[in-house]
């Protein structure tokens, strides 16, 4: 190939060659734990780090890799690591950059569970997280101390689709000298690249969008390569040696690639948060048609969205994508190709109505997931927001009258027949 590929083509073909044993033309599932050894001297080498090869699926394993090199290619990155879920990708990205007493920055506007791991989980690590609002960039700066090693935020935000002006924070971050993370899980890199738009790492939960029908929970980190890891002596895991690798300086010795051969070498060697390989094939053939799914997620998103925000029985809507949205300049800005299709909207009559709309509903499966094939929907507050108070539901975005929906890629005037009886039902 001589010009760089599109989109599309990368979706199908990076990283998946024919099989070099066999010819398969579709990726294999490697469903092997070990791989045999040339002899000794090719085993020490590779535990050494001097070569590249498998030793033991919990590091590597050629199914994986092809994924990892899949979505390296759609997201502009030097490489990528995949792991078992969205959340382990998320600690997986911050292992390398952090320790005891540290900090990271992150977005108001998160995925509840998200949330959940960086008010509490992390701080069992001597870890900690700053939420500021990152629309203010003033409050951002000024929550930046000697100790914080990372931004945090997502590029279109669950649950409200809100979306954030990624160019904006990752100036910050640069100025700061600390990289910026991203996770990309709603947008995809079909909508967003947030590496082109200075982000150091982006982060996915490839259980959402990325596989595309509700079938894996699996994670990635991707890293673009260009972060500095020696300039500042903050990340010293990266710049400084590795005790556990003979005193192997990664960034050093591995250049753009640190950070990944990092992820696999120690992050997947002792914390095992491992994809397996059948996960990666249902992965890989999601992304296959990412580029022909995400228009018409998009579209119909937009059609709902809109349909929502004429009818008398809803109070408002969320998504990005309507000129109402105070974040519409910049979802049109930033997300040209669409806010994507997670949001959330008010029914008039509170608590009670919201749940009787969910249980109205019956092309809307009830669900906690997002990013599938099929239209979705949840009322947080009787479901994943339930053990907050109803003044903290409010500030999450999740108040008792708010139903979020997850719009899939069913005929969309079904949808809207849909909304419309259970909407019916649920305010009579
Ligand atoms: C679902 C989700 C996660 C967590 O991913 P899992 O695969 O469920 O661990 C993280 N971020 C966002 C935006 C999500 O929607």
């Amino acid at each position: 190939m001589t010009q760089p590929q599109g989109f599309d083509t990368l979706a199908i073909h990076a990283g998946a060659a024919a099989d070099p044993a066999t010819g398969a033309r579709q990726v294999p599932i490697y469903q092997t734990t070990a791989y045999a050894f040339r002899d000794a001297d090719h085993a020490a080498r590779l535990f050494n780090l001097q070569e590249v090869g498998y030793i033991y699926s919990r590091l590597t394993n050629p199914t994986v890799a092809a994924l990892q090199s899949r979505i390296a290619a759609l997201e502009g990155g030097a490489g990528a690591v995949c792991c078992s879920s969205g959340h382990a990708a998320q600690i997986m990205a911050l292992f390398p950059l952090m320790g005891p007493g540290l900090n990271i920055i992150a977005s108001t506007r998160l995925y509840g569970g998200t949330v959940t791991q960086f008010s509490q989980t992390i701080k069992r690590f001597g870890w900690s997280c700053k939420f500021v609002d990152l629309d203010d960039l003033d409050a951002l700066r000024a929550a930046i101390d000697d100790n914080t090693r990372a931004i945090f935020c997502e590029s279109i935000s669950n649950p409200g689709g809100y979306v954030t002006d990624i160019p904006a924070v990752a100036g910050v971050a640069n100025d700061a000298g600390i990289p910026l993370i991203v996770d990309n899980t709603l947008a995809t890199p079909y909508l967003c690249r947030p590496i082109e738009m200075g982000a150091t790492l982006v982060v996915h939960s490839l259980t959402k969008y990325m596989t595309g029908n509700g079938t894996v929970t699996g994670g990635v980190v991707v890293d673009s390569g260009t972060f500095d890891w020696s300039a500042s002596g903050k990340f010293p895991s990266l710049s400084e040696p590795e005790p556990a690798y003979h005193g192997l300086k990664f960034h050093e010795t591995f250049g753009n690639l640190a950070f990944t051969f990092h992820g696999i070498a120690i992050g997947l060697r002792d914390l095992g948060m491992t994809m397996n390989p059948q996960g990666a094939h249902y992965t890989l053939m999601g992304i296959e048609t990412l580029g022909l799914r995400m228009p018409r997620h998009v579209e119909n998103a937009q059609k709902v969205a809109e349909w929502l925000e004429k009818d008398p029985r809803v109070a408002a809507v969320t998504y990005a994508g309507l000129a109402s949205s105070p974040w519409n300049a910049t979802a049109r800005r930033v997300y040209p190709k669409g806010a994507g299709a997670l949001f959330t909207f008010e029914i008039k009559g509170g608590y009670d109505a919201a749940v009787r709309l969910v249980d109205a509903l019956q092309l809307f499966s009830h669900v906690a997931n997002l990013g599938d094939a099929r239209s979705l929907v949840i009322h947080s507050a009787s479901t994943t927001h339930r053990q907050l108070t109803e003044a903290q539901q409010r500030a999450a975005g999740a108040g008792p009258e708010v139903v979020r929906l997850s719009i899939g890629l069913e005929d969309v005037a079904d949808m809207i027949a849909d909304l419309d009886q259970a909407l019916t039902k649920a305010t009579a």
